[in-house]
C-alpha cells in the first residue's frame, strides 16, 4: 500500500515548474516557477499554519477542544480550516470585506466560521480583521490566536521546508528568489535559507502600491501616506509586521494591480499555469528585473496559491474590463510591459 497518513502529509515537497514560454526570448535567464498551488490547500499557507499550529501544540499553548483565531486574507484560513478539521479544533476567521466569494465559501466548506471585516479599516480601528481577532481570542475561552503577521514560528516553517527544497530542487544554483511580501514569511523564511546557503543569492521583494512595506525598507518610516486601497490579495501590509526580514531583501519591486492581472494571465494562457492574483504580481517583478539578469541566472518566483480562488476577478473579462484592466492593452515589446 502506498498513502499518505491524513492530507495533511502532503503538505510541502511543491514542484519548481520551468516557465518556458512565458520567457522566451525575452527574459535572458532560466526562470522556474514554485509552485505553492500543488499543495493541498492550494496555497503556501499551509506550511505556516501547520507549523505554526504543531509548535503551539508542543509548547502546550493549543490545548483539547480548543477555538484557533486568525486574521487572514483567506489562504492561511483554509489552510487552518483544514487543520482544525482533521484535530478537530473550532476555527474562526476573520477576514476583510476584499476576500473573493470563492473564498469565503472554501473556508465554510470545511467548517469554519467566518466574520467579515470592513477592508478600509485601520488596523487600529476596532472594526478591523485584527482587531476583531483580538477581541475574539479574549471573549472565547480555550482560545488562542495564531497572528501570523508576529508568529515567528511563520517564517520558521519556510526556513525549514520551502528554503532547502528550492535549494536542493536548483542544485544550488539559484541566484535570485523573487517573492511577494505580505506577512513576510514565505520571502524571510525562506530567503534566510537560501542567503546561508550562498550569501550571493538575490533576494528581490514584490510589494504593491499602496502598502507600506518598501518604504519602510528603505527610510525606516512608516508613512501612512502610502496607503490606498489596492486590488491584489495577499500582497504587501498596512503595518509592519515582525516576520519581514528588511536586513535580507536586496531590492524591492513594487507592481501594479493591472500588471498583475494581465501577468496571471499570460501565465495561464502560455504555461498552462492556473496561479494566483499575487503569482501574477511576481512574475511581473521578474520581468521587471530582466535588464539586470544574464543567461547564467537562476531565477525562482514564488507563486502563493492557486487560481480558482480569482475565477470572479482576474479570469473574469468582465471584471478586468470594470477594472479598466483590458482598456487600450498594448503590449510594448521595447519595455516587455503592458502600456
Ligand atoms: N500571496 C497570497 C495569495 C497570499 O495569500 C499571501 C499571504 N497573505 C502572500 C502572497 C504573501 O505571503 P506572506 O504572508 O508569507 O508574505
Amino acid at each position: 500500500m502506498q498513502y499518505f497518513e491524513n492530507v495533511l502529509a502532503t503538505i510541502g515537497d511543491t514542484p519548481l515548474i520551468k516557465l518556458s514560454n512565458i520567457t522566451a526570448g525575452v527574459i535572458p535567464a532560466t526562470v522556474f516557477g514554485k509552485v505553492e498551488s500543488f499543495n493541498p490547500g492550494q496555497s503556501a499557507k499551509d506550511r505556516i499554519a501547520l507549523y505554526m499550529v504543531e509548535q503551539a501544540e508542543k509548547e502546550g499553548r493549543i490545548k483539547p477542544g480548543a477555538t484557533i483565531i486568525e486574521a487572514t486574507s483567506g489562504n492561511t484560513g483554509f489552510s487552518l480550516a483544514m487543520i482544525c478539521a482533521l484535530k478537530g479544533y473550532r476555527c474562526v476567521l476573520t477576514v476583510t470585506s476584499k476576500s473573493s466569494p470563492e473564498k469565503l465559501a472554501m473556508l465554510r466548506s470545511m467548517g469554519a466560521e467566518v466574520v467579515i471585516c470592513p477592508s478600509d479599516a485601520e488596523p487600529e480601528d476596532p472594526r478591523s480583521y485584527y482587531a476583531q481577532a483580538e477581541s475574539l481570542a479574549r471573549e472565547i475561552p480555550n482560545s488562542y490566536y495564531l497572528a501570523q503577521n508576529f508568529n515567528l514560528n511563520n517564517q520558521a516553517a519556510h526556513y525549514y521546508t520551502t528554503g532547502p527544497e528550492i535549494w536542493r530542487q536548483t542544485g544550488g544554483k539559484i541566484t535570485h528568489y523573487v517573492c511577494c511580501c505580505g506577512t513576510g514569511g514565505t520571502l524571510s523564511g525562506t530567503a534566510r535559507y537560501l542567503k546561508e546557503k550562498n550569501p550571493n543569492v538575490k533576494i528581490i521583494g514584490v510589494d504593491a502600491y499602496g502598502s507600506v512595506l518598501k518604504k519602510y525598507w528603505s527610510t525606516g518610516i512608516l508613512d501612512k501616506s502610502e496607503i490606498h486601497p489596492y486590488k491584489v490579495e495577499g500582497l504587501g501590509k498596512t503595518i509592519i509586521p515582525d516576520n519581514v526580514g528588511f536586513d535580507l531583501i536586496d531590492e524591492f519591486i513594487k507592481v501594479t494591480d493591472r500588471n498583475s492581472a494581465l501577468r496571471a494571465r499570460d501565465l495561464a494562457k502560455n504555461e498552462g499555469l492556473m496561479v494566483g492574483y499575487s503569482s501574477g504580481s511576481a512574475m511581473e517583478a521578474v520581468f521587471k528585473l530582466r535588464d539586470q539578469l544574464k543567461p547564467t541566472d537562476v531565477v525562482v518566483a514564488l507563486f502563493a496559491d492557486h487560481g480558482s480562488r480569482y475565477l470572479g476577478k482576474i479570469f473574469s473579462d468582465e471584471w478586468m474590463q470594470e477594472q479598466g484592466f483590458l482598456k487600450d492593452e498594448v503590449y510594448d515589446h521595447s519595455s516587455y510591459s503592458y502600456r
